[in-house]
C-alpha cells in the first residue's frame, strides 16, 4: 500500500541530510567517517541568547504567540533591517516563522498558481526546487556556470523569463557556491526585472553575515528600491548565530504578501515557538562580536580549503566570497578509474568513492543542479578539515587517469 500523495512523487529528500545519514550509518558499522555534508555551524549558540530564552520561559512567555510573530521579535527584525540593511519596514510587513525554510514555504504556498514558474539559479539550495514542486509550481533552472562565478547574468535572466514567471529566487552569499554579487551586478538584474511587473523577487540573505575579504553586504531591496514593493527579504538566525535548532527565520515584504503568508502559517503551525522568538530577538538586538568571531573562523577555513584543493590534481576551487561551503570542481576526476577498476562517471560517483575510499562524506553537485562538483561544508575545525583533505588527496592519488 502506498501512503504518499502523488504531489510527493517528484520530491527528493534533502541531499545533504541523505549524505549525513549515509555517514552516520557508516559510522555505526564502525567505519571512521568525517561528515562534511551538513550545513550548520559547528559553534554553540552564544550564552546571552540562551539566557534570553530562559528568562522568557520564566517570565511566562509560554502561550500561543501571535501567528505572524511576537511584536518584540518583529520589532527586532525591523530595527535590524533599518540598522544593518538600510531597509525600512513596519512590524506588519514582517513574518516570523519556523526557520527561513518555512518563510519560503509560506511565500510560495500563498502565491503560486499551478504552473507558475519559479526561476532558480543553479547551483542552488536543493530544497528550493522541492518546495516549489510540492506546491504545484514549476521550477525553472537557470544555469550559472563556474566561469561566470556561479552568478546570474542579466542575459540569462532575460532569456528565462516567460509570461508564467512568478518568482525569481536569489541567494547570496550562495549555498552551495559562496557566490556574492557586486552592487552593479544586482542593479543590472534589477533593470531586467523592472520590465516584468508580474515577477516577485525572493532574496534569501541567510548567509549575509558570513562574508569574506572585507566585503560589505547590501540587501537586494536596498539596491533596487523600485522593486522593494515586490521583494520578499528572507533571513534568519540559524547560520549567523549558530541557532539552527531554534528554528527561527523571518521574511519582510509588502504588507499584503505578508498577510497572505500569515494566513498560510496560521493553518500550518500557528506561528513559531515563543521562547525561540525571545532568543532570536536577543540575538538581533544584542552584541554581535560572536557573529564576527564565527565569520573570521569560517574565512580562515575557506583559505585553508582553497589552498589545499589547489594541490590536489583534478580538483578546482576559486575562493568563495561567503557562506561556509566549498563547491569543488571535479571535472578532472570524471573518467578516472578506482583501485577496484570502477570508472567515475559523475559527481555522485566521486562522492561515493570519497565516502568508501577516504571516509569523507560530501554532497554531489547534482543535488544543486550543477555538475561535476561536490560540496564540502567548512563547519568543522581546521584539524578535521585538514584530515579530511589529506584523505581526499590520498584517495585521488590512488585513481588512474586523473586529468590535472
Ligand atoms: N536558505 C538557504 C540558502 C539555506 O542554506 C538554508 C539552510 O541550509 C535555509 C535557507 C534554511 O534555513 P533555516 O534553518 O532558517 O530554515
Amino acid at each position: 500500500m502506498s501512503f504518499a500523495a502523488s504531489r510527493l512523487a517528484f520530491v527528493k529528500p534533502s541531499a545533504s541530510a541523505w549524505v549525513s545519514q549515509a555517514a552516520k550509518e557508516a559510522r555505526a558499522r564502525g567505519e571512521d567517517v568525517i561528515d562534511l555534508g551538513l550545513g550548520e555551524p559547528d559553534f554553540d549558540t552564544p550564552d546571552h541568547i540562551k539566557h534570553a530564552a530562559h528568562q522568557a520561559a520564566l517570565a511566562g512567555e509560554t502561550k500561543y504567540p501571535p501567528t505572524n510573530g511576537t511584536l518584540t521579535m518583529r520589532q527586532a527584525v525591523t530595527d535590524k533591517l533599518q540598522r544593518e540593511n538600510d531597509l525600512t519596514y513596519a512590524p506588519d510587513e514582517v513574518i516570523v516563522s519556523n526557520g527561513a525554510k518555512q518563510v519560503l514555504f509560506n511565500a510560495f504556498m500563498a502565491t503560486l498558481e499551478p504552473g507558475d514558474e519559479v526561476l532558480l539559479c543553479a547551483p542552488y539550495f536543493g530544497q528550493y526546487k522541492d518546495i516549489v514542486l510540492i506546491l504545484g509550481g514549476t521550477p525553472v533552472t537557470i544555469e550559472c556556470p563556474a566561469e561566470e562565478g556561479f552568478r546570474l547574468t542579466p542575459d540569462r535572466l532575460a532569456a528565462a523569463i516567460t509570461p508564467k514567471t512568478r518568482w525569481l529566487l536569489l541567494n547570496q552569499p550562495s549555498n552551495p557556491s559562496g557566490a556574492v554579487y557586486s552592487d552593479a551586478e544586482i542593479a543590472a538584474l534589477g533593470a531586467v526585472l523592472e520590465q516584468h511587473d508580474r515577477i516577485l523577487i525572493l532574496s534569501d540573505e541567510i548567509y549575509e553575515h558570513i562574508l569574506f575579504d572585507n566585503r560589505v553586504f547590501r540587501s537586494f531591496a536596498a539596491l533596487c528600491p523600485t522593486l522593494k514593493d515586490r521583494t520578499l527579504t528572507v533571513n534568519g538566525v540559524s547560520k549567523a548565530y549558530a541557532m539552527t535548532g531554534w528554528r527561527i527565520g523571518y521574511g519582510a515584504g509588502p504588507k499584503e504578501l505578508v498577510a497572505a503568508m500569515t494566513k498560510v502559517q496560521s493553518q500550518i503551525s500557528s506561528g513559531a515557538c515563543s521562547i525561540a522568538q525571545a532568543a532570536a530577538a536577543a540575538a538581533l538586538n544584542g552584541p554581535q562580536d560572536e557573529v564576527r568571531r564565527f565569520c573570521a573562523a569560517f574565512e580562515a577555513r575557506r583559505d585553508l580549503v582553497v589552498e589545499r584543493i589547489r594541490d590536489i590534481p583534478g580538483l578546482t576551487l576559486d575562493p568563495p566570497g561567503g557562506a561556509f561551503y566549498g563547491l569543488i570542481g571535479c571535472e578532472g576526476l570524471i573518467g578516472a578509474t578506482t583501485p577496484d577498476d570502477a570508472t567515475l562517471t559523475s559527481d555522485a560517483d566521486v562522492t561515493a568513492f570519497f565516502l568508501s575510499a577516504a571516509g569523507v562524506a560530501a554532497v554531489p553537485g547534482s543535488a544543486y543542479e550543477l555538475s561535476p562538483f561536490f560540496r564540502i561544508s567548512t563547519a568543522a575545525s581546521e584539524d578535521v578539515l585538514n584530515t579530511a583533505l589529506n584523505r581526499i588527496a590520498d584517495a585521488v592519488a590512488n585513481l588512474k587517469g586523473v586529468r590535472p
